[in-house]
């Protein structure tokens, strides 16, 4: 689905100095590359503070436990998302609450939430799926009348802007995964809690670091997800790229778009919400025949995500069953993901878009 070796092409070598740097100045965790990073992920997507952190999951984890969110309180959220999303909310003992999504979008429907909130709501955890932002004027419209807490889990949509902001620092926190295969990826794992708000930055700090702002002296029960000194170092290379490569995306997604929409749906891009397309996804009867006959000609496909989070083994605790969030479940069945990039060529794309075409056309 993603070739990384055309892009290490083009940043081995700044990649392989920094790295030396860093092993030459041995400090592993929490240095210099990691205090840059921060300061400029954050002044990136426009929030006062960043706190680097082992990953995506551990982000929402500690972002939930900054907001003092735990036993007996609820947090709604997409049942259409990576697992994780959900997992945070266990981790911390909280009880998810899913809300259907929007059928042009696929993040959470602001028209279906109020109806899920109770006395215990506490916070929403909104996704950003795909790199396409959610409703969040009216997300935060809902969350101020109820004074809910708002968590923003951007791991796909790094850049992605909401009316000329962007994604990450339009709620009170927010979370981004530096997964290798995320709009901005690192060597191994790493993530990011982003806020404008100093309470929740001090609170992330020490919760990152076993509850200890000095050495040996504890006053919470924190964890230990501290950002990786090389992973830093290697996202502070890529992070110049960035621009660049979700601008080779939006592109490429324009083409296949223009080329493909008369087949069937192709994803829509809302006024003043940017997509910036971490996957490219289109929805379609027969998903399943197309994948396996593409599969045939050599071109990679996957299902972001063949089973809607209520539905899941791991949350059977919540008695949700078949038929509750109909637009998640339909699309669960129906979407399929086409190989999306950046240094996807032109001409690799013709050939994918040509094949597509010629098996829609066989298939009826
Ligand atoms: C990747 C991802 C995560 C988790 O990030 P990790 O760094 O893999 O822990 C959480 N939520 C969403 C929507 C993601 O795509």
């Amino acid at each position: 689905m993603v070739d990384l070796k055309e892009e290490l092409r083009l940043i081995r070598e700044p990649i392989l100095v920094e790295l030396t740097e860093v092993i030459e100045s041995g400090d592993y965790i929490l240095g210099k590359k990691s205090e840059e990073l921060e300061k400029l992920v954050a002044q990136y997507v426009g929030a006062d503070y960043g706190i680097g952190v082992a990953n995506g999951t551990d982000a929402l984890q500690l972002s939930l436990m900054a907001l003092d969110i735990g036993p007996g309180d609820e947090v709604i959220t997409t049942p259409f998302t990576f697992f994780a999303t959900a997992e945070a909310i266990e981790q911390v003992g909280a009880k998810p609450v899913f809300v259907d999504i929007e059928e042009e979008t696929y993040n959470i429907d602001p028209a279906k939430i109020e109806a899920a909130i109770t006395p215990h709501t506490k916070a929403l955890i909104i996704v950003h799926l795909y790199g396409q932002v959610a409703d969040m004027k009216e997300i935060m419209k809902i969350a101020k009348t109820h004074q809910l807490k708002v968590i923003e889990d951007a791991c796909q949509a790094i850049g992605s802007e909401c009316d000329g902001r962007r994604v990450g620092a339009l709620g009170d926190i927010g979370c981004f995964s530096f997964f290798p295969s995320k709009n901005l990826g690192a060597f191994g794992d790493a993530g990011i809690v982003v806020t404008n708000q100093k309470e929740l930055y001090e609170k992330v700090s020490k919760l990152r670091n076993h509850g200890s702002e000095t050495k040996y002296q504890h006053s919470t029960i924190g964890m230990n997800s501290r950002l990786d000194e090389l992973q830093a170092a290697i996202l502070l290379v890529k992070l110049y790229y960035l621009d660049i490569f979700l601008h080779k995306r939006k592109e490429i997604a324009r083409r296949y778009t223009e080329h493909l929409h008369h087949l069937f749906k192709t994803p829509s891009v809302q006024e003043n919400r940017e997509h910036t397309f971490h996957q490219y996804c289109i929805e379609l009867d027969n998903r399943d025949e197309l994948a396996a006959e593409l599969n045939k000609k050599g071109i990679a496909s996957a299902i972001y995500y063949p089973i809607p989070l209520h539905l899941q083994e791991a949350f059977q605790h919540l008695h949700y069953k078949e038929g509750d969030f109909p637009v998640a479940e339909k699309s669960a069945k129906r979407i399929l993901a086409l190989p999306m990039f950046p240094m996807l060529s032109f001409q690799k794309q013709d050939y994918i878009m040509s094949t597509v075409k010629r098996l829609m056309k066989n298939n009826g």
